[in-house]
């Protein structure tokens, strides 16, 4: 490995490089030792949540991360279990669904702007922006001039974030279509899960391969050095979590953040 490089560089999205879904593992574990890692990841989440106390504390900064997969690929738990230490005061999860009437009566990112993370904060995308290129690419929800002109729209809006000082990384949780049934097995099975279960999941199902086809195109059109994404392997979870711990402890140390100085000394304080 060259300098600087680490082991999740080749799950990055080059821009504008043609991505091809299926010719990446979706059960890719990088060779890496699971206890060791997993150790390894709860030091990096330990580190998180200092780096978010800091970019707290520091309110210069504010962090976008957007989460998009499959049904069932594990998005919920991501959140749970790579941010769950976070401290709930500067943490916001966005989840989104299909718009609603006023929501559509606005444009696509009207209502993605609105919940964008305030400075000091950390944003999570439960879904996204990227939904607009991706089902309503695939069930045709809007004509093609349409959303064939939301990739653009998309970079430079990121652009925007960016520019003002609202970092994002974005992570593709990759499974297979075999996977995906495991899951969905699973939680008809399961009395605490059926609730997960959603009939109209199978028809997203059916459109697999044309989904696969979106995704492709949005990574590798959106995939930009200012807001970059990552195709995560995401059947061997240990793993999962590592990458994307890693990327984020990455990226909050490149911010090189500083704890704010008192305006006062300290030490010429008496309380009695
Ligand atoms: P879930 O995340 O499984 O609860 O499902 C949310 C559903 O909302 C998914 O089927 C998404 O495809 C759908 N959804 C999210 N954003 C949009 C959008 N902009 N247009 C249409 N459907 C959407
Ligand atoms: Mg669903």
């Amino acid at each position: 490995m060259a300098p600087n490089m680490s082991f999740y560089d080749r799950f990055r999205i080059r821009h504008g490089s043609a991505v091809d879904l299926s010719a990446i593992p979706t059960d890719d574990d990088g060779n890496l030792d699971q206890k060791a890692t997993q150790e390894a990841t709860t030091k990096l989440i330990e580190r998180i949540v200092e780096l978010q106390e800091l970019m707290y504390a520091e309110g210069k900064h504010s962090l976008l991360i957007v989460l998009q997969a499959m049904d069932a690929a594990g998005k919920d738990s991501v959140i749970r279990n790579v941010f769950g230490p976070v401290n709930a005061q500067g943490l916001n999860i966005a989840s989104f669904k299909a718009p609603s009437a006023i929501e559509l009566a606005h444009d696509y990112l009207w209502r993605i702007h609105s919940v964008a993370p305030r400075k000091g904060t950390i944003t999570i995308f439960n879904r996204s922006h990227y939904e607009d290129v991706l089902v309503v690419r695939v069930k045709s929800l809007v004509p093609e001039h349409r959303w064939s002109k939301r990739y653009e729209h998309i970079n430079q809006f990121e652009q925007l974030l960016e520019d003002e000082g609202t970092h994002i990384v974005k992570f593709y949780l990759h499974i297979s279509p075999e996977y995906q049934k495991r899951q969905f097995m699973q939680r008809l099975e399961d009395p605490k899960k059926q609730w997960k279960f959603n009939p109209k999941d199978l028809d997203d199902r059916a459109l697999w391969p044309e989904f696969q086809r979106a995704y492709e195109a949005a990574l590798s059109k959106c995939s930009t050095d200012y807001s970059p994404w990552y195709v995560v392997p995401a059947e061997k979870k240990w793993f999962r979590n590592h990458l994307i711990a890693s990327v984020i402890v990455d990226l909050l140390e490149s911010l090189d953040m500083r704890y704010p100085k008192p305006d006062f000394d300290p030490s010429s304080i008496h309380i009695d």
